[in-house]
């Protein structure tokens, strides 16, 4: 019993199937041709996307009647992302990366606004943006510079937002915006907002270290008229959004952490088998304890975040119940997202340097793989930050390990 979905057993039997389902999809589709492709070209798989969308693969959590894969826990999420990018980093970072921020919508959309934009992202027809973070405002988003006047029964907004993934090629997404800037992060409320709108215009940032094929953009926003009925949650969303979005990224934060697993798994593979066949000194590489170390230490990383990550996502089926104090499950998965980046980060180093010279080439892989997780440490909270949400935690008392 190593398998570890045997640590879930109610749920283990039909997590095997889509784990089953996620590994097909990725072996009749995925190769390493066209994920360099695309990293070079800095495109989107929209082909690959789609069909993922059509197995179920883009949300397997949300229930069906959104389109979504209708699993009844959370790690069927981190299953696939985990299934997909350890198949090929690239292509898989970037389809799991498609309905980024969608969740928030559906923890916190009205009924309507959920009927009306989830189906188009889950059926792989469109992306998803979450835009929060501006030019002065990263890590630090209690206070934001796009406002959002209120004139009758709707909002003029005006500003800008920076780093948004899936902006390029969202049909539309949430935004964060203050709509009292007296009130500082008490008075931030999420809009929806349609890319094509008069008064949105979308830039492409290019020239990303990795992750290429995830289009990421700048939006303006230039007097952008929003009526009330785009307000997430209604009118009792004005002024939570700041509440609603630190309670999304709970969650949204194991994602990058399930991907930097799958990420360590695939530098983990080819390490292994590279070293099995790389002959030095009249022998395989594999024979020699120095590397043998490495691979015992990357073997050991990969296992205890994985167990992390799983463990994460678990609570997230109690968290979204309200079963679990929102700063516990904030230290939870900062822990998950924090130990399990950071350990990619030296588990795919050690792949590179296993390879020798040849992993510091494309035609080996690995150094995209790099290149692809190295952002896992910044987004979504950088990782400085997630250990102070641990930290806060342990003051107030709600959470120790
Ligand atoms: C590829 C990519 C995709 C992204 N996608 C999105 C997206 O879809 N939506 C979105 O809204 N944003 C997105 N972001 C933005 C990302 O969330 C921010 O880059 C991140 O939150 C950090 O903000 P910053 O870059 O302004 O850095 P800063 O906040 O300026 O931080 C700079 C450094 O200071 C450290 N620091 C800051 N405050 C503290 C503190 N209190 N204590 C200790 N250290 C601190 C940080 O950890 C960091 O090391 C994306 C970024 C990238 C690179």
């Amino acid at each position: 019993m190593t398998d570890i979905l045997d640590l879930f057993p109610q749920y283990a039997e039909e997590l095997k199937l889509l784990r089953k389902t996620a590994r097909e999809f990725a072996q009749r589709n995925f190769s390493p041709e066209l994920a360099r492709e695309l990293d070079k070209k800095e495109e989107f798989p929209w082909d690959l996307y789609r069909k993922a969308g059509e197995l179920g693969l883009l949300a397997p959590s949300i229930p069906t009647e959104y389109n979504g894969g209708g699993f009844s826990t959370y790690l069927a999420d981190i299953v696939v992302t985990e299934e997909l990018v350890r198949a090929e980093p690239t292509l898989g970072t970037a389809i799991m990366s498609g309905p980024f921020s969608s969740h928030l919508l559906y923890f916190f959309g009205t009924e309507e606004q959920k009927k009306k934009y989830l189906p188009p992202v889950y059926k792989g027809e469109t992306t998803f943006f979450g835009a929060y973070t501006e030019p002065e405002h990263g890590t630090d988003i209690t206070q934001l510079n796009t406002v959002a006047e209120r004139k009758g029964d709707k909002f003029i907004i005006r500003g800008m937002k920076t780093f948004i993934t899936n902006a390029p090629t969202a049909k539309y997404g949430v935004l964060l915006a203050q709509t009292e800037p007296e009130k500082r992060h008490r008075g931030q409320t999420l809009f929806i907002i349609h890319t094509d709108w008069p008064g949105v215009t979308i830039r492409k940032l290019t020239g990303k270290m990795g992750q290429r094929s995830i289009p990421v953009g700048e939006i303006y926003l230039d007097n952008v008229e929003v009526p009330i009925d785009y307000v997430v949650g209604g009118e009792k969303g004005i002024n939570q959004g700041f509440y609603w979005t630190l309670a999304y990224f709970n969650v949204s934060r194991i994602g990058p952490a399930a991907m930097a697993v799958g990420l360590m798994l695939s530098a983990f593979d080819k390490a292994l088998e590279y070293a099995k066949k790389r002959v030095q000194f009249g022998q395989q590489i594999i024979n020699f304890q120095l590397i043998q170390e490495k691979l015992g230490r990357m073997a050991m990383l990969i296992e205890a975040a994985r167990s992390l990550v799983y463990r994460a996502a678990y609570y997230v089926d109690d968290y979204i119940k309200f079963k679990i104090d929102p700063r516990a499950m904030a230290a939870i998965t900062s822990a998950a997202k924090v130990f399990a980046t950071d350990a990619a980060n030296q588990v795919i180093d050690d792949a590179i340097q296993i390879h020798g010279g040849y992993g510091y080439f494309e035609e080996f892989d690995v150094e995209r793989y790099w290149r692809d997780h190295r952002v896992t440490r910044i987004y979504e909270g950088t990782n400085e930050i997630n250990l102070l949400t641990i930290v806060d935690a342990l003051r107030r008392d709600v959470w120790k390990p």
